[in-house]
């Protein structure tokens, strides 16, 4: 289960962005993570992993939202693009049997971390695991 060290490298990398912001005394509220279905990582268990960080803590509460990021099968003898919710993790097209292109899906980003304090302020950290330019 390494959705545990990524939680815990979520919530530093989190409070550290709240803390340039907004002093020691923060607490934060939310943050949102991008995740793509290729990252291999559970995001039930990375929630799972974030509550057990943030209880019994100032943070207590704190929500971790996931926005999910599919990865995009295109099948070029087909010319279309494939549903990824369907059909196997084979890069092989379900419906001619070529090998499709797959793209996007490996993105593990924490996209948002939101605090209080006196004025409560919002940032976009500048933190990724991924090569994000790839999957644009
Ligand atoms: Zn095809």
């Amino acid at each position: 289960m390494h959705e545990t060290g990524i939680a815990l490298e979520v919530f530093r990398s989190a409070l550290e962005s709240a803390r340039a912001e907004a002093g020691q005394q923060v607490r934060l509220k939310s943050i949102r993570v991008s995740i793509g279905d290729r990252s291999a990582v559970d995001p039930n268990l990375l929630e799972h992993a974030w509550q057990s960080i943030v209880i019994g803590t100032r943070h207590d509460g704190a929500e971790l939202k996931v926005k999910w990021c599919p990865s995009r099968r295109y099948c070029p003898s087909c010319h279309k693009t494939k549903d990824s919710s369907l059909g196997s993790w084979l890069p092989i097209c379900p419906d001619c049997g070529d090998a499709i292109e797959i793209d996007g899906g490996l993105e593990l980003d924490l996209d948002l971390v939101e605090f209080d304090v006196a004025s409560p302020l919002t940032k976009r950290p500048n933190f990724s695991r991924t090569d994000h330019n790839k999957n644009v």
